[in-house]
């Protein structure tokens, strides 16, 4: 029986173990993957406060040592099924196992949305990628094509120019989303062409990615673009498939809290990109995180 039990190793739930374990309480922080979640996936982290410039693969590793270093315990596996309703919470996990816990905090996250075309998911992995850092030095001296208007699109762009020979963004309205910052470095980077109020309706190959086709929503021409690889960042999906019963979910499918990241069942917790929230970055899972740990200590202490 574990005091607390923690879903997703990302920043949200490597600090709330780390926090945890600190409190001392006897806590389990289980994933399906390696720990750091989206982290690992990305090269540069240049807005984690400490770090000038950190890779993510680092940081991963940090918050896993220091989370460690306070005695929680680690286990890969993947929770595919939840019983929360009682004061003791069961956690079915992949391996037939299952985990008892007082309290559980959620901080499973999100991953890429797909765009839904023809040639997205027969292309997988042969040019169509949702990882720039992962996919990008496969593209040297190729073109690129890169599908959205966020701060990923306008980032990974302007990384992708490391490699490829040019790197044109598609977004289906006429301005970013993304953050000033980005937007700058993408207007002033030559290898980077924008294409505006533009949807992409196919991907086209043989072997691997040839072109993508293309339309333009408001004259509705059709058009092809050139295309070695196509990089898709248009927003994320939250990981709450194993919590659809719950009730604990949204119509978008993230868990809302109160501020002190409790949800609508006593025990049950969420930090990091699988809450409502308005910014979904690393330092503000890993405040989530904190805030989620401590709200567990305090309320354990009053089932005691
Ligand atoms: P996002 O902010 O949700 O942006 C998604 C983009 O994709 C939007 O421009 C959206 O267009 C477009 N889009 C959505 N669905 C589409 C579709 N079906 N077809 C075509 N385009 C579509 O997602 P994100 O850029 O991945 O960012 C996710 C979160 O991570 C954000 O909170 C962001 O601030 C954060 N983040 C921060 C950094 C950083 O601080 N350096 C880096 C990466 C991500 P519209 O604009 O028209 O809605």
């Amino acid at each position: 029986m574990y005091d607390l039990a923690v879903v997703g190793g990302g920043p949200g739930g490597l600090t709330a173990g780390m926090y945890a374990g600190r409190a001392r309480l006897k806590t389990i922080v289980i994933d399906k993957g390696l720990y750091g979640g989206q982290m690992q996936n990305t090269l540069e982290i240049e807005n984690y406060p400490g770090h000038r410039m950190v890779t993510g693969p680092q940081l991963s590793e940090l918050m896993f040592e220091h989370m460690q270093g306070f005695g929680a315990e680690w286990k890969q596996a993947e929770v595919i099924g939840v019983e929360l309703d009682q004061q003791v919470k069961s956690l079915a996990l992949s391996d037939g196992t299952a985990i008892q816990a007082k309290a559980v905090i959620i901080a499973t996250g999100a991953q890429p949305r797909k765009l839904g075309v023809p040639g997205e998911m027969e292309f997988a992995g042969r040019g169509v990628s949702y990882c720039a850092t992962c996919d990008g030095a496969f593209f040297r001296n190729k073109e690129v094509v890169v599908v959205g208007g966020g701060d990923s699109a306008v980032e990974e762009g302007v990384f992708l120019t490391r490699f490829a020979s040019r790197v044109t963004i598609v977004h289906r309205r006429d301005q970013f989303r993304a953050q000033p910052i980005l937007q700058e470095r993408a207007f002033a980077n030559p290898k980077i062409r924008v294409i505006w109020d533009t949807v992409v309706e196919e991907i086209v190959g043989d072997a691997k990615v040839s072109k993508v086709m293309v339309r333009n929503v408001k004259s509705n021409t059709v058009s092809q673009l050139p295309a070695d690889g196509v990089f898709i960042y248009i927003g994320y999906l939250p990981n709450t498939e194993f919590l659809k019963s719950t009730g604990l979910l949204n119509a978008d499918g993230y868990i809302a809290t109160d501020a002190a990241m409790a949800t609508s069942i006593p025990g049950v917790f969420a930090a990091g990109d699988v809450r409502e929230a308005a910014l979904r970055q690393i330092v503000t899972a890993a405040g989530d995180g904190a805030v989620a740990a401590m709200s567990a200590y305090h309320y354990l202490e009053s089932l005691s």
